[in-house]
């Protein structure tokens, strides 16, 4: 390990590295209410990240997504340092290899066989560009050229390379690039906070399902699939929602011939209380998109998998009719293996019972928050936790996550909205810990 210095690591990133999603002038002006800081670490251990003066940080929001069961876990380095022996990368045109056959396998196998073929990439917004590609190309091949226009949520977000903002649905990443977007239409959203006097969360899936079916009914025949991200749209601020409304767009989508993506970026793997949010309303999609926590957040992976019935509408002679999408790092041994060892410790700890358990720490560790007069809309599902903070202070967010720094504990609100998405192996020590952190920044921050 480096024998430097965080002011040194500081200095050093913020001269070379463009950091993503940032305004860089924020990090340099630490005097200022905008400031944002940078915080160098030099490693990671458990759900525990170190910085260079000795510090630790509790990863509340696991890496932003992706780390499930803590930083240099043995299972999975092992696993990796035997693949890296093996075999590091081959390309996946023309050739296959053990991990990316058995990761598909059991992928499928997951799905109860009706997700039956796993094309792959590097990150989740690539994953998104795939499942709206295969889904358009699937309508060319059986004849259905006119179906190339897309639905997606209010508040979705589904990545931000340009394909993916066409259906992503957050201001700030879409408004600055909306002239180089094809833009999708804007459904509902069942977010169950919109309940009106009387309403349940169920009353309210029904109300958005009902404006999906109108819609449908006047334009189905244009449209090729339905992009969601079941249960709780993540980066519009954990907004969460029944599961009625998956049943119902389901039907819908059945009725009139348009593909239902469920976009498990962020909301597969265990997160929200079974493998697969989607199997909470008893559907299958008929695409999934999968990537942060698939890997156990060690290398850049996604995954779609696709239903046989599409992946039978591209067999033909023709190149053309075949799906034509590459990556360089397509299939990549190592974050399969990656993967494999993710999926290993998930069957071998019975992570999703385990889950269960933890949820319900994280509930009582967070249930005295009720009693604060800003905290709004507490809400949970599974290992995602989040509460709205009323308050008018542009700067909330910024304040909140340094205070959150200060009392040990990486917690990023997104606007007003503060969550924990905590790696699975936290132990209720660190509940508490989190806990404690939470309601000490929040008094610091509402100040
Ligand atoms: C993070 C995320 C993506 C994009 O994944 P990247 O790897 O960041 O491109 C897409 N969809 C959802 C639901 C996500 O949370």
């Amino acid at each position: 390990m480096s024998q430097s210095s965080n002011a040194d690591w500081l200095a050093r990133s913020q001269a070379a590295v463009w950091h993503p999603c940032t305004q860089m002038q924020h990090h340099a002006d630490s005097g200022s209410p905008t400031h944002l800081p940078l915080v160098p670490i030099s490693h990671g251990k458990g759900a525990w990240l170190y910085d260079f003066d000795g510090k630790r940080y509790l990863d509340g929001i696991s890496s932003w997504w992706t780390n499930l069961f803590g930083h240099a876990n043995p299972r999975i380095n092992a696993a990796l340092r035997e693949q890296l022996e093996t075999l590091e990368h081959v390309m996946l045109a023309g050739f296959t290899h053990q991990p990316v056959v058995e990761l598909s396998e059991r992928l499928s196998a997951l799905t109860a066989g009706t997700l039956g073929h796993a094309f792959y990439a590097s990150d989740g917004a690539s994953a998104t560009e795939i499942a709206l590609k295969m889904s358009f190309h699937y309508w060319r091949n059986v004849g259905r050229p006119e179906k190339t226009r897309f639905l997606c949520l209010q508040g979705s977000y589904h990545g931000e390379t340009a394909g993916a903002l066409a259906v992503t649905d957050v201001a700030i990443f879409k408004d600055a690039y909306a002239p180089l977007v094809r833009a999708a239409t804007v459904m509902p959203s069942p977010d169950f906070r919109q309940a009106e006097a009387g309403e349940s969360p169920a009353d309210v899936a029904r109300r958005a399902a009902a404006a999906l079916e109108s819609h449908l009914e006047r334009h189905g025949q244009h449209i090729a699939a339905l992009i969601v991200e079941p249960l709780v749209q993540g980066a519009a601020g954990m907004v969460m929602y029944d599961p009625e409304y998956l049943r119902l767009a389901r039907q819908l989508c059945d009725r009139h011939e348009v593909h239902l993506i469920c976009d498990e970026i962020a909301v597969g793997c265990g997160r929200t209380g079974s493998f697969f949010a989607h199997e909470q309303a008893g559907i299958r999609p008929d695409l999934m998109c999968l990537s942060k926590g698939i890997s156990g957040g060690y290398l850049p992976l996604s995954i779609v998998l696709s239903s046989d019935r599409i992946y039978n509408a591209f067999l033909d002679d023709s190149v053309a009719r075949a799906f034509l999408h590459s990556h360089s790092y397509t299939g990549n041994p190592l974050a399969c293996r990656a993967a494999l060892a993710t999926l290993d410790i998930f069957a071998e700890d019975d992570i999703v019972a385990v889950n269960r358990q933890k949820a319900a720490k994280i509930a009582s560790a967070l249930a005295p928050l009720a009693g604060y007069r800003q905290v709004k809309h507490l809400r949970q599902r599974g290992m995602i936790a989040a509460f709205d903070v009323a308050t008018s202070d542009p700067h909330f967010s910024r304040k909140f996550y340094r205070a959150a720094l200060s009392h040990e504990a990486l917690i990023r609100p997104i606007g007003n909205t503060v969550y924990l998405m905590p790696p699975y192996i936290v132990s209720d020590e660190e509940i508490l810990h989190l806990g404690n952190a939470i309601s000490g920044a929040l008094a610091e921050a509402l100040i």
